[in-house]
């Protein structure tokens, strides 16, 4: 997946600080990273290598998971989508999945370095991934 980078852009991963900023005295490490005043080059970190050389590989497990229990499954990979009527918010899907049961939905893809050598559901009951939990049944 390609990454677009755009300044005076709030991308989805700036959301959260930008919601819980002050709107009076923002933050100058915010309104940098917003402006992109300090950009680096984050491509050559083992994490976001990991995380982009496996992204098609967890897309294509989900989707042969998802479309065992829903009809008529599409997916559309996005890219950076602009916000209609503010087109200074964007972000970028890693997909866009829909069905005839549920409608649409966005995908967020989590390829996690620190759990790279094991199987999901040793990650979580150790730890390495507090976002997903462990079922009643036992499943994720
Ligand atoms: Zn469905």
């Amino acid at each position: 997946m390609k990454v677009y980078f755009f300044p005076g852009t709030i991308t989805a991963s700036k959301a959260y600080r930008v919601m819980t900023n002050s709107g009076n005295q923002p933050s100058r490490s915010l309104l940098c990273d917003i402006m992109m005043y300090k950009n680096k080059d984050i491509s050559t970190i083992p994490a976001i290598q990991w995380g982009l050389k496996h992204e098609a590989t967890a897309l294509s497990a989900y989707l042969k998971k998802f479309e065992e229990t829903h009809r008529a499954v599409e997916v559309v990979r996005p890219g950076l989508v602009t916000h209609r009527e503010y087109p200074y918010i964007r972000a970028s899907p890693d997909a866009i999945i829909s069905c005839d049961c549920h409608g649409y939905n966005i995908i967020e893809i989590k390829c996690p370095y620190k759990a790279r050598c094991m199987e999901p559901k040793q990650a979580v009951l150790e730890s390495k991934i507090d976002y997903v939990k462990i079922g009643i049944n036992g499943t994720l």
